[in-house]
């Protein structure tokens, strides 16, 4: 039997996750510098700008918006340059992540 305090308590838990908010820091971290941007509309949101669109702020989704295939055949399509050329190798390598 499961009383109020104790569904309380469990409602508690599950609630657990909070939002995040988007970190200026990650445009000088090395994964995303290249193509996050802030979300002027959503404070909790930041927009891809290889992409453009918007992606929930959270370090474990960006990371996975990173990798994904979408995301790099875009990036594939956009850059041109040969700079970047070593950057992509090491991300292409990387198994490719649905999004
Ligand atoms: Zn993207």
């Amino acid at each position: 039997m499961i009383d109020g305090e104790e569904k309380f308590h469990i409602a508690r838990r599950k609630s657990k996750h909070r939002s995040q908010k988007y970190r200026v820091a990650w445009e000088y971290d090395r994964t995303f510098a290249w193509w996050i941007a802030p979300d002027p509309d959503n404070s909790y949101k930041a927009r891809c700008k290889i992409c453009n669109k918007s992606i929930t702020a959270e370090k474990q989704v960006l990371d996975k918006h990173a990798i994904c295939k979408r995301h790099l055949k875009n990036w594939a399509l956009k850059s041109e340059s040969e700079t970047l050329t070593l950057l992509k190798t090491y991300y292409l390598e990387i198994e490719n992540v649905l999004c």
